[in-house]
């Protein structure tokens, strides 16, 4: 049984923010994800929007987390190598009734600090989007877009080269308070901490309820989206976002371009009792290109190429409007027990700040001190198919498995595979793989490369193919042979 100054429940963007904040001091941190990889919750399922800060009202939360951690941004993805892009983005007027709501937004985001606001004109709005069609569009300059998992990975990942430690597939069942300490129990066995850190996104009340009473209660909301294939990609050049949805508390179906050329059509945005149900449904498809086409009306047919969906941690239900502030705070009851609740949009561009913001909550019960330096994980910042021709034949001729094609849609490599195989959290699902190299994410979806990758997982980890899981624990890509081997 170890014994932990400060344990982690959860491997998202907060607990991974939080981790890659804490491993600046020199104290031992752990961090608990159930889940086979971290970013394989709400994390990965999102607009990958860093938000600017127009949306939530002056003096919550929500508006300060996400002012800072927009601000914070543009150096961690230069210290961690992880793609972002201030592609900005145009809250677009269908009818003059709906000026109204732009001034309103502009006003929200004049007091909390957001630069660079301004209405324009229909006309305007046409030389820089084509394509859309509205009588004027709030241009807000500092709204951009990142890979939310990629940006997890980086985080999780660089935490783990600094000392803490990931531990993946361990699902956290009981929190106890002792004299001084928590005892935390896993399908792993139990394990000790100073303060513990309740980072579970939509199981935060469960975590509560292991060991006081919720007073409040979690509301899954599910938003679903369309993935347009790459041909698609110059239909908008910046994000278009239609007036927001106040009766769900919900921004409406925008259309966000990716770092890696796609654009989502999303999010639609429905109440469910399920916390787990991450399905997407013909009808709904159907509805968000219906309403996309409402911004962008040239939208064809059969451009997409993949469907999935989110679960918001709403802490207020539709009836009440569905809007709720973060909660960030520590336990009545048990003194070091820390609570992130409610952390729904726009929790990815708040993590870097509340990280910072528990931070200095731990500060208050423990002595921090910062380590001189921090070793930052090498990465590959561009990939294969973003280098000329000739860095891509000074790779091969160093190593011949960069010149393998392993994923021909995303153009990507043996030695891509091989080095998001070999990370240092050791997640080793098919799903890891195709999150850190993009492998399986193309127009054919895994098509033509699924074959290729298991060969390779199958010989890098070494072990047989029965053995290999898709996302999850029990997530077995292979349920047995066809037919016998010859011998
Ligand atoms: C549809 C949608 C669109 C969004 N768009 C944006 C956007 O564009 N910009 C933005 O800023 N925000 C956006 N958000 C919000 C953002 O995605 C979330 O705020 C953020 O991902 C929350 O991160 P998290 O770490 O709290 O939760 P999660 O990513 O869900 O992480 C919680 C982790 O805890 C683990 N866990 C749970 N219980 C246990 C346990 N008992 N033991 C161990 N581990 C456990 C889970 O497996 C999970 O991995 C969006 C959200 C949704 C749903």
């Amino acid at each position: 049984m170890k014994n932990f100054h400060v344990a982690v429940i959860g491997g998202g963007v907060i607990g991974s923010a939080l981790a890659w904040e804490l491993c600046h001091y020199k104290i031992d941190v752990v961090v608990f994800e159930a889940s086979s990889d971290v970013a394989f919750g709400t994390s990965k399922a999102n607009s990958g929007v860093i938000h600017s800060g127009i949306n939530s009202p002056p003096s919550s939360l929500k508006a300060r987390f996400c002012v800072e951690g927009n601000r914070m941004f543009q150096s961690l993805s230069n210290e961690l190598g992880f793609p972002l892009k201030w592609i900005g983005k145009y809250v677009i007027a269908k009818n003059w009734d709906e000026i109204k709501e732009l001034e309103r937004l502009t006003n929200i985001g004049n007091q909390n600090k957001v630069n660079g606001l301004e209405i324009h004109e229909g006309f305007l709005v046409k030389k820089k989007e084509p394509r859309i069609s509205c009588v004027a569009g709030l241009w807000v300059p500092t709204a951009g877009i990142i890979a939310p998992y990629e940006c997890t990975i980086a985080l999780a990942e660089n935490a783990v080269e600094n000392g803490v430690r990931f531990l993946l597939e361990t699902k956290v069942e009981y929190l106890k308070k002792k004299s001084d300490h928590f005892a935390i129990g896993t399908n792993k066995g139990e394990f000790q901490a100073d303060i513990v850190v309740n980072a579970a996104g939509l199981n935060c009340r469960e975590i509560v309820s292991f060991i006081e009473t919720p007073d409040f209660q979690v509301y899954p909301c599910r938003g679903e989206y369309l993935v347009l294939d790459k041909t698609y990609g110059s239909l908008v050049h910046s994000m278009v976002y239609p007036i927001p949805v106040k009766e769900l508390g919900v921004l409406g179906v925008h259309i966000t371009p990716t770092v890696d050329g796609n654009i989502l059509l999303g999010p639609s945005a429905e109440f469910l009792d399920d916390f787990s149900d991450t399905g997407t449904t013909k009808d709904m498809m159907k509805l968000l290109l219906q309403e996309a086409r409402e911004i962008l009306p040239a939208l064809p047919e059969n451009a997409t190429i993949n469907a999935y969906s989110g679960i918001r941690c709403k802490l207020s239900c539709p009836k009440t409007g569905g809007w709720s502030d973060f909660r960030i705070e520590e336990s009545q009851q048990h003194s070091g027990l820390i609570h992130l609740l409610g952390i729904e949009s726009p929790g990815l561009t708040a993590a870097p700040a509340i990280a910072k913001e528990v931070t200095k909550m731990i500060s208050s019960e423990m002595k921090l001190e910062k380590k001189i330096s921090v070793k930052i994980r090498p990465v590959q910042r561009k990939r294969f198919s973003e280098m000329s021709m000739q860095e891509q034949s000074a790779l091969i001729e160093k190593d011949e498995r960069w010149g393998r094609m392993i994923c021909r849609c995303e153009q990507v490599t043996e030695a891509e595979v091989i080095n998001a195989l070999l990370n240092p959290l050791r997640a080793q699902t098919f799903s890891s793989v195709k999150y850190r190299c993009r492998a399986g994410m193309g127009r054919c979806q895994g098509g033509f490369c699924t074959q290729h990758i298991v060969r390779i997982m199958e010989q890098q980890l070494q072990i047989d193919v029965s053995k290999l899981k898709l996302k999850s624990p029990t997530s077995h890509l292979f349920t047995g042979k066809v037919r016998k081997e010859k011998k």
